[in-house]
């Protein structure tokens, strides 16, 4: 089974400066520079949807998508596979189902994370299911998540993540696709948000490293 680190991005890395790329104004001040470009995101999700589809494109896929942040890879991952499945001449039908998990509050993650989206996920029974995060810091959601998911039992699961922090102590099982393993830096943008805020930062869809937490402004 292939568990790739996915491309690691350095400590010192410092990003891109935002003079030098157009983003919404009222966000200058917030923002410290853009971090993950777009281009290099969207190829990153087409390597990992080639490896998808590799593992599992031979089944139909389930696919749960974590919302809210990870609805802009979800569905950009989803198109990949789609296309790469139609160009490889390969059947493959998709599903994508919602579930909603609350674990942050301001910049702290919580302790208990609350599930809030389908009660029933009983279509889930007998299907190869892949879980779709933007992010895993310290790896609860994604635990909490395969645990709950299991009681539905699956035929497999498998967990995507577009990025990993390196946190002390992060998650001690990474997803099974990884896009980028990330500094432990707080980042917006591609519909990753801050309370709400900074999620409209889609336009684009770059990833951000945010400058100030707003309460210390
Ligand atoms: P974990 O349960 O792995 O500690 O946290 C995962 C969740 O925390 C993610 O789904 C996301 O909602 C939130 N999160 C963690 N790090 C960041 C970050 O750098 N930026 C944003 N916007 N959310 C984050």
């Amino acid at each position: 089974q292939r568990k790739e680190p996915g491309v690691v991005i350095k400590d010192g890395w410092s990003g891109y400066s935002l003079e030098l790329f157009n983003y919404p104004e009222h966000y200058r001040g917030d923002l410290e520079c853009v971090y993950v470009p777009h281009g290099v995101i969207m190829n990153r999700i087409e390597c990992l949807a080639r490896d998808i589809l590799e593992d599992i494109g031979h089944h139909d896929l389930m696919v749960l998508c974590v919302l809210k942040g990870g609805y802009k890879f979800c569905s950009d991952l989803v198109e990949s596979i789609k296309a790469q499945s139609r160009s490889a001449n390969r059947r493959l039908t998709t599903r994508v189902e919602f579930i909603r998990f609350k674990s942050y509050l301001n910049d702290q993650s919580t302790e208990d994370l609350h599930i809030i989206g389908p009660d029933d996920l009983s279509v889930l029974k007998g299907k190869n299911v892949l879980i779709v995060e933007a992010i895993v810091d310290t790896g609860k959601t994604m635990r909490a998540l395969l645990q709950h998911v299991e009681t539905f039992q699956p035929k497999m699961v498998k967990v995507a993540g577009l990025l990993v922090k390196r946190v002390p102590h992060g998650a001690a099982e990474l997803p099974d696709y990884v896009g980028f393993v990330i500094p432990n830096r707080f980042v917006v943008g591609y519909a990753l948000d801050y309370n709400e805020y900074f999620r409209d930062l889609n336009v684009r869809s770059r990833l951000f490293l945010q400058k100030l937490k707003p309460q210390q402004r």
